[in-house]
């Protein structure tokens, strides 16, 4: 019975362990910072599951921040579009093919995620960042799919 258990944990192993890689998790702050500048993903992650917490005590109102997935140089534009877009939309452009995956909008104390699928994004150059104005200079860092 210890071998048929030790089998059973030897065969599931693999599995577990190429699930926990493809969650990620990012922490930011009342000091308008992540707490990670790069988010790395094994290329074999069909779906990734990023999980964002906010752990200052500032509300959405004034210290908001998401997570949003965009191609490196579309960065610029989609932040500018971001904030125009306001806070009824979370300040994130509906219908936007530039915004590859993002999060809701969360204030202090609270966390949100998002799951999304990297299948088509293996060979691009991508970055994430935080589309609350003013934010994305100091909160914004690099996806990398390796
Ligand atoms: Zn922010």
């Amino acid at each position: 019975m210890r071998v048929l258990m030790l089998a059973l944990v030897m065969l599931f192993l693999p599995v577990l362990a190429q699930a926990s890689s493809c969650e990620l998790s990012i922490d930011s702050t009342d000091q308008m910072r992540y707490s990670k500048a790069e988010l790395t993903v094994p290329s074999d992650c069909e779906t990734v599951t990023l999980t964002l917490n906010h752990t200052g005590s500032l509300p959405k109102t004034t210290m908001g921040h998401n997570w949003v997935l965009v191609e490196t140089d579309q960065l610029s534009a989609l932040a500018k579009d971001a904030m125009a877009a306001g806070p009824a939309n979370n300040y994130v452009p509906s219908d936007d093919e530039r915004v590859l995956a993002a999060t809701e909008l969360v204030g202090g104390g609270e966390s949100t995620s998002v799951e999304f699928s990297v299948a088509d994004l293996k060979d691009k150059d991508l970055s994430f960042f935080c589309s609350f104005p003013g934010h994305f200079a100091l909160m914004k860092g690099k996806f990398i799919i390796e």
